[in-house]
């Protein structure tokens, strides 16, 4: 089969005092995503879901929460370190993703964030889909403490069988 699919999820807290990354953007907000890194979602759930598509672990094993080279890291840097690994055997079709978040309202920085994540992968920015949605008041999420984000990526084969992808094995 020519094609995989993978999927990917996350969530991260809000915080006063942290920076709002979303798809590598900044966004002016009162509040940041509390994270490791700078906790951007939406990177978190495309790189996830590309590594699931490839088979390849998940973004904890790649890029530990416990390593200092990822310690306040631009997440959105991890995508082009993932396509390094795995754009040897696999090209992308298409990313598709929704971002769950209360506020603040996203809408107008959609077209800065998929132009962010298809440089990222030096892809069209017609494959590259970022939706929005609130939680409608429910939750952690619709109370403004957390954004979540998920994502669905199609990946093509470019070789019957491939040995790239896992860290473990290098
Ligand atoms: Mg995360």
């Amino acid at each position: 089969m020519p094609y995989r699919i993978g999927t990917g999820f996350d969530i991260h807290r809000l915080e006063p005092g942290r920076k709002l990354i979303l798809a590598g953007l900044e966004i002016p907000y009162e509040k940041g995503l509390l994270g490791h890194s700078d906790g951007d979602v939406i990177v978190h759930a495309v790189a996830d879901a590309i590594l699931g598509a490839a088979a390849s672990g998940d973004i904890g094993a790649w890029f530990p929460d416990t390593a200092k080279e990822t310690k306040d890291m631009y997440s959105l840097d991890m995508l082009p370190q993932i396509m390094a690994k795995l754009g040897t055997a696999y090209t992308i079709v298409n990313i598709d993703v929704n971002c769950i978040a209360e506020r603040p309202k996203l809408s107008p920085h959609r077209d800065a964030m998929r132009g962010n994540l298809a440089k990222a992968f030096g892809i069209g920015l017609d494959q590259v889909s970022v939706k929005f949605r609130t939680h409608e008041r429910l939750g952690d999420i619709g109370a403004g403490n957390a954004i979540a984000a998920q994502a669905v990526v199609l990946l093509e084969t470019k070789t019957k069988k491939s040995e790239v992808g896992s860290r473990e094995s290098e």
